[in-house]
Formats: structure tokens, sequence, C-alpha cells
């Protein structure tokens, strides 16, 4: 089977299963964007999933998303979704449809600083660590509210909503209690949110637990290994 051949069963097999969350929970499919992980492939193997129809990927290391910006068409949208470090953001932003793991308030007023500098306007989301390991990145969710008292002192850097990583479980019902978490903690702030700011995004849901995530809110779900298990070698 050709990869692209491949990509597209792949890709219709996912589809299904957010079609039937989304059914489950009556909301509509394109409330739900599919961010493609693409952190374990090489170049070649993104582009063959980006050419498959998958227009948003997102890498985990900020080194490789600039590598695969270079080799892949400006028609993705690419999305930072692991730990940037300061000294990273100016070459990151203007690679970056959106960063999701904003997660301290050092970092923010980094990335807002460099985006005025480029004079450019930065979505961000702020990641949450709803599971309180220690091992993960992440703003405590009672952080979350002196955070968005913060927000009116940026300049072009815009705040859409908030990510979390459940804890790893083979059952991914394990994962449903953060979701909701997180859903309910979004409710709770959005009211305090200043112009220009928003909350309506949602960044939750791995291989393993999209469909939960779906089922409780998710609008970005950041799907990786299942995407290529199977993988031909060509
Ligand atoms: C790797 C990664 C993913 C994708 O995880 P899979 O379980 O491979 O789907 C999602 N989000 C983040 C932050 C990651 O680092």
């Amino acid at each position: 089977m050709s990869i692209e051949l491949f990509f597209r069963h792949k890709l219709a097999e996912i589809d299904n299963a957010i079609d039937k969350a989304c059914s489950r929970v009556q909301r509509h499919r394109s409330e739900i964007t599919l961010v493609g992980v693409t952190k374990y492939v090489e170049s070649k193997v993104a582009l063959a999933l980006h050419l498959a129809g998958v227009k948003d990927l997102g890498e985990s290391r900020p080194q490789e998303l600039w590598q695969k910006a270079k080799d892949l068409p400006a028609t993705v949208n690419w999305h930072q979704i692991g730990h940037l470090q300061t000294n990273k953001i100016d070459k990151t932003l203007p690679l970056v449809t959106l960063i999701h793991s904003v997660d301290s308030t050092k970092l923010l007023q980094a990335i807002d600083k460099e985006a005025t500098k480029q004079q450019r306007n930065v979505n961000v989301l702020l990641e949450v660590n709803m599971s309180r390991e220690e091992a993960k990145h992440g703003f405590a969710p009672e952080e979350v509210d002196s955070v968005i008292g913060s927000l009116k002192d940026l300049k072009t850097t815009q705040v859409q909503g908030l990510m979390t990583m459940a804890a790893y479980s083979e059952d991914p019902e394990n994962s449903r209690s953060t979701f909701a978490a997180l859903r309910q903690l979004r409710d709770q702030m959005e009211p305090n949110m200043p112009s220009g700011h928003s909350l309506k995004h949602l960044s939750m849901g791995m291989s393993n637990d999209f469909v939960i995530a779906i089922e409780e809110g998710a609008t970005l779900v950041r799907i990786g290994s299942i995407l290529f298990e199977g993988l031909p070698d060509k």
C-alpha cells in the first residue's frame, strides 16, 4: 500500500471515531480540529500526512518544528505543543498558528515581548497541569485566575483557550475526569476574560483518549502514535 493510501485509510478511521463521539454528545464535527503530531516521523512522512488531508500539524520540540516547517509547504498550520524555551521564541513565532504550551507567566511575557518586536499577533493556549503530576509542565488550576487577570497587559498575544494532558492510563475512561475538570475551569473563567482574549479552545486528548476528550468538549485533539501504527516501509 502506498503511504498516501495508508494515511487516507487511517484518517477515515479516525474521522469515523470523531464523528461517532460528536453524535453521542450532539456536537458538530466542524468544532473539532485534528492536529497530527509528527514528532515520531521524518519530514517526508509528515508531508504525506499533510497531502492526505491533515492541515494542522504539531511538534513538541521547537527545533523539529523549524526543520519540518522548512521542508513542508506553507499550507501547513503549525502547532507548538511541547514546552517552549524562551531562547527559542524568536524563531518559532513566525512559523506557528498556535502555541498550546504556555506554562508560565515568564514565558507568556517573553512571547508577548518578542511578538511585539516582530509586529505579530500570536495565539496561545494556557497549559494547565490538571493531573498535578510533578513531571508535567503547566499552571496549577488555581493559578489560572491570576494569569487571566494579567492578560490586559499583553500587547499582541491573544489567549484562545486551555490545554492539558491527562495522566497516561491503559483505560481512556480514566482521562475523563481530567478533561471534564478542564472544561469546568474554562466555564468558570470565561466571564473573567478581558476583551481580545477568549477561552473558546480546549486542547485535550491524544491517541488513546481523544474520543473521551471530544465527549468532554475538546476543540483540538493532538493525535500522534495511532496515525503511524502499521505505516508501510514505503
Ligand atoms: C506526543 C504528544 C502528543 C501525541 O501523543 P500520542 O499519544 O502519540 O497521540 C500530544 N500532545 C503532546 C503535548 C505530545 O507531546
